[in-house]
């Protein structure tokens, strides 16, 4: 069967190009200075970016006319533009279609053209195959010969399966003259492409042959440095008659001098050294010479040797950690032996540290410090939703538009190899079917392997054990195995009022202040004022939402300061609504009303610990128990097991025999801004569904926390100090939980542990006589 052809009709802008042809698939960088040209491009910018490239007759000509460029060209995509010194344009564009002029409608200021797309919608049949096949060992042969393409060219274009589209592809690899480009462009059906670029490829490679022949006597007659100045003067010789310009020399001439100043590793010199040479014989305007400068400019902007020279002074990091954040005893303390041991061991290679703890605890921020204490570099990376192991080791260079992975993006951002390294939400990190980028991480955080590690793009292996890494997670139990392992936990917990306040009031207030361009004396919130910000306005276990809160205050306080000419403002909880609005959250233990079948529970998330409501209500029905609401497996077994429970306690319980005959149970967990889920709500449960199907209220300034088992015994569970720190957060001033708990109760703050009364339960009988009111 014969090809089909789409036909499809397009107005656009039109370039002509001198000496130059572009192919459907094909990417290709050029210089525009034409005024008329330049016109085109801005006219494409504006609409949809597309271009019509076409090759003019005879390249000398300035000013073409209508007779003076080809009918047939591609209808390209720009994807970059590049401002150069003088009024030079370089762009970069993507073929896209081929496509003959209908009509060129608007000669001036610039062309415009009505074009009909031409698509090669192509129906495989064994004359195409055989045509394919041959085209491709040809083209092997072609680049084992020429030594100018890199051989997984061959690969990426054998995976090809559209004739077409193996034709332009290869087209766009091979040397051929302008007319011979111009000949396979205008050939619209793909088997007659195939054919005509076989023939042509056939006299290449004859060429080819011979000169290798002349090339082997050359060689033997003459040495290694005069035959490179010969080539080089010769190329010089080629490239004058070819009319290219003097810059091309001078370009490579520059690359050549940043590769000898830019102290590269032996390896990566020669590789470099290499890739200009490949460059300076394609010359600069072929397809694959934006690739090598791109790759060549990577290697040159990578820290192979710069590296800063650590401060070690204790003392000095001690005062920087101190001063940049309250709290956080822990981190601190371990960072300055981490310090110390590098003091007197200089090339030890100290364990990856892994600050676990709720968003907003000032995990990234203290990071920072670190480096600036260290006097290193900091970088950051955040490693949630990434999936995929070329994100973090890159793409081949064979792929269009590959760059390398965000690691070596990392190091090149640093601008040193040894930075701080921050790999943020190392818990959120997934993997499918593209691979798992929790090996590669691995890799990375080897020391015994990261001093070689490998990205894909650059293909040589780049030293990254100076590097200090250090990672973040919200929770533990989701950062893969074989990476916890390797790394050190530092938890980070939530704070509590008091430590808000101080936090608020000695780094993030003037830090706000000051980014909002007042002065301290400017504005001032009172120490009240300030606890309601934190108890009214936010309910968070860091101070991320607070930070935010002061952000608002000082942007209304500048206002009012040009607005009203006034000089400072003072902030206190009588005026505080005026900047923040009416209060988000309520505050009060008074109110916390006593009601039938709703209880407050406590959970923990890695969100840091949070209350879970639970509201039970009863129906006359037949005993059906609903659950809605936001329930996670694990929570909807446990409301089974207490519902069991009542079941075969009613007696005791004074609770009607028959309810599960009787009466539908609708236990609902409101949905919170966290999905929570664990056993840990058992007790709550039981509670809510005894106050409903009893009558009675249950107290509503309690909240409770532990497991139940089916005879109702309790049992304990974790996360008790963010549960705490969250019930003192709403405003709740009795805790139940677990007996086995109690050795827990001495990790909650102070002041916090103080303001709470702790009731301890072995069983559902002690949580019931203490929550359920009996009328
Ligand atoms: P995380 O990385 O844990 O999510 P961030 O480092 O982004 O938290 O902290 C949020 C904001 O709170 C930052 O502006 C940080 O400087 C500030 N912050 C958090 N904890 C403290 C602290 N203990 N002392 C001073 N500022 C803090």
């Amino acid at each position: 069967m014969e090809e089909l052809e789409l036909i499809n009709k397009k107005t656009m802008p039109l370039l002509p190009l001198r000496g130059l042809s572009i192919f459907p698939h094909m990417v290709l960088h050029f210089d525009v200075g034409r005024e008329k040209s330049i016109l085109s491009l801005e006219q494409s910018m504006v609409n949809e970016q597309l271009i019509f490239l076409v090759s003019q007759k005879d390249a000398k000509i300035d000013n073409p006319i209508e007779e003076d460029i080809y009918h047939v060209g591609t209808v390209s995509k720009i994807k970059q533009i590049l401002k150069l010194p003088g009024d030079t344009i370089r762009v970069l564009v993507e073929g896209i279609s081929r496509a003959e002029i209908i009509e060129i409608t608007q000669h001036e200021p610039y062309f415009q053209v009505d074009v009909l797309e031409r698509e090669d919608t192509s129906i495989k049949d064994a004359e195409s195959d055989a045509l394919m096949r041959k085209l491709m060992e040809s083209f092997e042969d072609y680049v084992k010969l020429s030594n100018q393409i890199s051989p997984e060219v061959v690969v990426t274009v054998s995976d090809i399966e559209e004739p077409g589209m193996m034709a332009d592809v290869i087209s766009s690899y091979i040397f051929l003259k302008q007319a011979q480009k111009q000949e396979l462009l205008e050939a619209f059906s793909p088997k007659d492409r195939l054919n005509k670029l076989y023939g042509m490829i056939q006299y290449e490679l004859d060429v080819l042959r011979i000169e290798r022949k002349i090339g082997v006597k050359v060689k033997k007659q003459i040495d290694r440095l005069q035959k490179e100045y010969y080539l080089r003067e010769q190329m010089k010789a080629i490239q004058e008659e070819l009319g290219d310009k003097d810059g091309q020399q001078a370009e490579i001439e520059l690359y050549r001098k940043k590769i000898d100043k830019a102290k590269l590793p032996k390896e990566v010199k020669e590789k470099a050294l290499s890739e200009l040479g490949r460059l300076e014989k394609m010359g600069l305007m072929s397809a694959e010479s934006g690739v090598i400068r791109t790759y060549l400019d990577w290697i040159l902007d990578l820290p192979w040797s710069k590296e800063t020279k650590d401060n070690l002074d204790i003392k000095n990091a001690r005062d920087i950690l101190e001063s940049e954040h309250y709290g956080l005893k822990d981190v601190k303390e371990r960072i300055i032996e981490y310090l110390a041991i590098r003091k007197l061991n200089e090339g030890m290679k100290g364990p990856i540290l892994c600050l676990i703890g709720p968003p907003g605890v000032g995990k990234t921020s203290i990071v920072k410090s670190i480096a600036t204490a260290l006097n290193r570099s900091f970088v950051r990376m955040s490693l949630g939703g990434v999936r995929d192991e070329a994100e973090i080791r890159g793409h081949r260079k064979t792929y269009v538009g590959a760059i390398p992975g965000r690691i070596i993006n990392g190091m090149k951002h640093a601008g040193s190899k040894n930075p701080v390294f921050l790999f943020d939400e190392i818990d959120k990190m997934s993997s499918d079917f593209r691979g798992d980028p929790a090996d590669a991480m691995l890799e990375v955080l080897d020391p015994e392997q990261n001093n070689t590690f490998r990205d894909h793009y650059l293909e040589l292996p780049f030293d990254l054990s100076k590097v200090m890494f250090i990672t973040t997670a919200n929770n533990a139990d989701t950062i893969p195995r074989p990476l916890l392992d390797r790394m050190e936990l530092i938890e980070v917990s939530g704070y509590t009022e008091e430590e808000k306040l101080n936090i608020a009031q000695k780094h993030l207030l003037p830090k706000q202040i000051k980014e909002h361009g007042m002065k301290e004396e400017n504005l001032e919130i009172s120490e009240a004022a300030m606890r309601d910000i934190i108890n009214k306005y936010t309910r968070e276990s860091g101070v991320r939402t607070l930070e935010r809160r002061l952000a608002t205050i000082c942007r209304k306080a500048a206002t009012m300061i040009v607005e009203e000419n006034k000089n400072s403002i003072k902030v206190n909880p009588k005026n505080l609504v005026k900047f923040l609005g009416t209060p988000r959250y309520r505050y009060d233990v008074s109110e916390k009303k006593d009601k039938i079948g709703v209880v407050t529970g406590l959970a923990w998330t890695a969100y840091g610990g949070d209350t879970l409501p639970v509201e039970v209500s009863v129906a006359a029905g037949n005993g059906k128990l609903e659950l809605t609401g936001q329930l996670g497996d694990v929570m909807k077994e446990s409301a089974r097991a207490g519902y069991s429970y009542i079941r075969a306690h009613t007696d005791i319980l004074n609770i009607d025999k028959e309810f599960h005959k009787n009466y539908d149970l609708h236990i609902h967990v409101p949905e919170g801004a966290v999905p929570k889920d664990g056993p840990s709500a058992g007790v709550t449960m039981v509670t809510a569904m005894v106050s409903a199907l009893s009558n009675n209220p249950v107290r509503g300034d309690v909240a409770m926390t532990g497991e139940i088992t089916l005879t109702g015994r309790v049992l304990p569970i974790g996360g008790l100090k963010e549960k705490a720190l969250a019930a003192k957060r709403a405003g709740i001033n009795t805790i139940i939980i677990p007996v086995d708990n109690e050795r827990d109760i001495q990790d909650i703050p102070d002041n916090v542990r103080k303001k709470l009364n702790f009731i301890l339960a072995d069983n559902i009988d002690t949580v019931l006589k203490n929550t359920i009111l009996k009328g």
